[in-house]
């Protein structure tokens, strides 16, 4: 199986390869090449575990790595999780379903993929011999899920940017109590966008990035997307035959990693019905799928912390199957929003979406709701996805994070603060951060010093 870049002006590249990549050289995002056609494996893997569907999801892209080693690399990177179903469904009631992806090592969903590239990365470094360096910015959840997934592993020594102050301080205990030699958690002075920005310049600088074995872990990343996908897949073969084909899956979202990832899946003609895009305040993709305007928001901290987000970077990839893969409108398309930050289609209209927004105020008063009414606890997050639903129609809401990691919140909806034993075990580990200013020279200066 082949990788290609959305913006069509980079070579086709192997499954490993487009991994260690990240982003395209041309600066685009790859997709597969082609999608199989996967209905005819759906009596067979209805049937299997969570890690033995993960792994025969993943041969029907991963078509480079050894099955052998595939196999131990998934069957290792679910074998951290708490829950024995990995992803357990939970009924609130006949129509309204919860699948709940926080079971993982940091409670978020993001440990489902960090989990996996964490060893895909450790076979690639035995493979080939070269050491990997992974670079990234954090408002929270990515950074502590990545760390959570690369600890301790050989070859790769992982450097992880956060706004000084602006995390909450459980996943700032969660990047910096690890005890591991190879993670250094960097305290940026600024804010996240200051922090992003200087990983970016980074990764522009090309002889840098060859030198030290520079790797991306953001949702831009395939091997992300893919990992993604097997939990929709799970979801769906655990559902009534009957409501396989309407039930409409709910989606927490920021950077449209996840809903996009179980799209993808209707590419490759399993009946979805279709997907409500859920955000909070920070509403570009809700504005998008309303008026067809795609245009950068107003930046706006929320109860949800983790969709705070202004553009929404795997919409590019959308794009390409809306454009048909004409990946020259599609890099004209990119152009003129990064110039003018805003794009306006004619017609805008993609089958299988519907979109939703929740503001701050909403937040509280939804979680209580849903506590009183179903004795359900959710978190900010997840809680955005209780919206604008219809009682008629059939939803599987996907729970991104554990309530325990978002404590704050609860004051406000009147109940206790919920708790975690795997965060509170944290606070009896050293914690270590290295301060650095936030400028590209200082960051990579510190890299320099601290690969091995
Ligand atoms: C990252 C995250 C999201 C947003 O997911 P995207 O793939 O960026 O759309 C939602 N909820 C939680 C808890 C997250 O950590």
């Amino acid at each position: 199986m082949k990788f290609v870049s959305t913006r069509g002006q980079a070579g086709s590249v192997s499954f490993s390869e487009a991994v260690a990549q990240g982003l395209a050289p041309d600066g685009g995002l790859y997709l597969p090449f082609e999608f199989p056609d996967i209905t005819h494996f759906l009596s067979d893997w209805e049937k299997m575990s969570y890690s033995e569907l993960c792994f025969s999801f993943f041969r029907l892209f991963a078509t480079d790595i050894k099955e052998d080693i595939l196999r131990e690399i998934v069957e290792d990177a679910y074998s951290r999780f708490s829950h024995n179903e990995i992803a357990p469904i939970i009924s609130l009631e006949e129509n309204l379903k919860v699948l709940e992806l926080f079971h993982g090592p940091t409670l978020a969903f993001k440990d489902f993929a960090l989990q996996l590239l964490g060893n895909l990365y450790e076979a690639q470094i035995q493979r080939s011999g070269r050491k990997l360096t992974i670079l990234g910015a954090t408002s929270g959840d990515t950074g502590a899920a990545a760390i959570a997934g690369l600890l301790g592993k050989k070859g790769v020594t992982v450097f992880i940017l956060f706004p000084d102050g602006k995390v909450s301080p459980l996943q700032e205990m969660q990047m910096t109590c690890t005890e591991s030699e190879n993670v250094f958690p960097l305290a940026i002075e600024g804010t996240f966008d200051d922090a992003q920005h200087a990983v970016k310049e980074i990764f522009a600088d090309l002889d840098f990035k060859k030198k030290v074995g520079l790797s991306a872990v953001n949702s831009i990343n395939l091997a992300r997307i893919l990992a993604q996908s097997v939990y929709y897949l799970f979801a769906w073969l655990k559902l009534e035959e009957e409501d396989r084909s309407n039930t409409t899956f709910v989606v927490p979202t920021g950077n449209f990693g996840n809903v996009f990832a179980g799209w993808i899946l209707t590419k490759m003609n399993l009946p979805i019905k279709g997907f409500q895009v859920a955000t909070n305040q920070n509403d570009v993709l809700h504005r998008l799928f309303k008026y067809g305007q795609y245009s950068l928001g107003e930046f706006s901290q929320s109860l949800a912390p983790s969709m705070d987000i202004q553009v929404a970077s795997n919409f590019e990839r959308l794009l390409y199957f809306i454009l048909d893969g004409d990946t020259q409108k599609l890099t004209q398309i990119m152009a003129i929003f990064a110039k003018d930050g805003k794009y306006c289609f004619e017609d805008f209209k993609v089958d299988g979406f519907t979109s939703s927004s929740v503001c701050d105020d909403e937040i509280p008063e939804i979680i209580q709701n849903i506590q009183n009414k179903y004795n359900y606890l959710v978190d900010p997050h997840t809680a955005c996805a209780f919206k604008d639903l219809n009682v008629s129609e059939k939803y599987l809401i996907l729970a991104t994070a554990h309530p325990a990691k978002f404590p704050n919140v609860y004051e406000k909806a009147l109940l206790p603060k919920p708790k975690s034993a795997i965060l509170e075990k944290l606070k009896d580990k050293k914690s270590l951060k290295f301060s650095v200013g936030s400028s590209a020279d200082a960051i990579r200066s510190f890299i320099e010093d601290n690969i091995s």
